[in-house]
């Protein structure tokens, strides 16, 4: 059963266009919805969820009309918003079985089973008599895909699961999650590169309420290489850099800034290649730098085509004072001796390896806390 969204839109009252012309098709498995605080992925994930009405576009699971036929779609949909409430002074059994009850499982023999199933899996058996107020961050988030996973559903929404949740929490969850059945379409909703890069084979970037990429996050990282190049920057030349190249992220390491830009060719001798990761694909993109072409082949799998990469680009004039690299212009001033330009970090870490194929985490603990 796919899910197939066609150019849903949504302004809100106030004028903001949380949605613009969305299109996606999804196929069952793990899907990551990645995008920024207020790109419009809790938008879209309540009005798949039926809680919030589109202003135009259609949605559908199989042959559901997720839009007009809510009834069918809420029957088979398990969904984990952001924030949910419980009755804290509940067990975790206690409201499983509240929740089985409200979703239709009415013989109590075959919602006792389900219960202790759910509570299985999601490694909270042991706490099933503890109160949910007492319950760890991820603990409840596990309590909430448990509930999510009532009725067998065929559409399952994570919205932003891992926020909040410490690391080991964190892993823990994401190994249950890369547990979910291939049945379901499961969408993850995350500002969090690495919940996407650790789980999902197929993604989509959504910023400013578009769809930037469409993509299986292992091509989009194949589709860069060879074309994101690092070095540290003195943080008083950074604003130089930043106008002259194609600057896609910048991090402090050991409190020195090190940059990644894009090209198909270093600026100069001193940028070293990246070995790129999602997070270079998730910060091109968010530059407007098209990564790889949308390859369509998610509910019709077909051969895929070969990759065509956006036409190199040629690496911006670079301000004399930043780039040693040879050009020259007639208004610039003189350069500088070479030895003013801060020096490759030695001390850069080792470039990444790539990005294996999302699997189960093998390292994730699996003990309740
Ligand atoms: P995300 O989940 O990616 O953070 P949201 O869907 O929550 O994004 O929000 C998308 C945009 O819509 C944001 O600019 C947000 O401020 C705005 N927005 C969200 N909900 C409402 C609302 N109920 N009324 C008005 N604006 C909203």
């Amino acid at each position: 059963m796919n899910l197939v969204i066609s150019q849903l839109s949504k302004t809100y009252p106030n004028g903001v266009h949380a949605l613009r012309g969305v299109s996606l098709a999804i196929k069952p498995g793990m899907f990551g919805l990645l995008g920024p605080n207020g790109a419009g992925k809790s938008t879209l994930m309540r009005i798949l969820a039926t809680l919030q009405e589109a202003d135009s576009g259609e949605a559908r699971l199989g042959e559901i009309d997720v839009l007009r036929d809510k009834e069918s779609l809420r029957r088979t949909l398990g969904y984990l918003p952001q924030e949910f409430g419980v009755y804290p002074r509940s067990t975790a059994e206690e409201m499983l079985d509240h929740f089985a009850l409200l979703k239709g499982i009415t013989a109590r023999g075959e919602r006792r089973d389900t219960v202790a199933a759910l509570l299985q899996q999601t490694n909270l058996w042991d706490a099933r008599r503890r109160r949910l107020d007492g319950f760890s961050g991820g603990m409840r988030q596990r309590f909430g895909i448990a509930v999510a996973l009532i009725g067998d559903p065929r559409l399952i929404i994570v919205d932003e699961p891992t926020a909040g949740l410490d690391p080991a929490e964190r892993a823990r969850f994401l190994n249950l999650l890369s547990e979910l059945g291939e049945r379901a379409v499961v969408i993850l909703s995350t500002h969090i590169v690495e919940d996407v890069s650790e789980l999902c084979t197929r993604m989509a970037i959504i910023e400013r309420g578009s769809i930037r990429l469409e993509a299986e996050p292992l091509r989009a990282v194949e589709a860069l290489r060879g074309r994101v190049w690092r070095r540290g920057v003195d943080r008083a030349l950074l604003p130089r850099v930043e106008e002259a190249l194609p600057v896609i992220s910048t991090t402090l390491v050991g409190g020195r800034t090190l940059v990644h830009v894009y090209g198909d060719a270093p600026p100069d001798p001193t940028w070293e290649p990246v070995e790129p990761d999602l997070k270079d694909v998730y910060f091109t993109v968010m530059k407007g730098i098209e990564v790889s072409p949308d390859v369509a082949a998610d509910v019709e799998p077909e051969p895929l085509p070969p990759l065509v990469l956006p036409p190199p680009q040629a690496p911006a004039p670079v301000d004399a004072r930043v780039s040693p690299a040879g050009w020259s212009d007639p208004f610039a001033p003189p350069l500088p001796a070479p030895d003013a330009f801060p020096p490759p970090f030695a001390d850069l870490p080792p470039p990444l390896p790539a990005a294996d194929p999302p699997r189960r985490r093998a390292d994730a603990p699996r003990e309740d806390e």
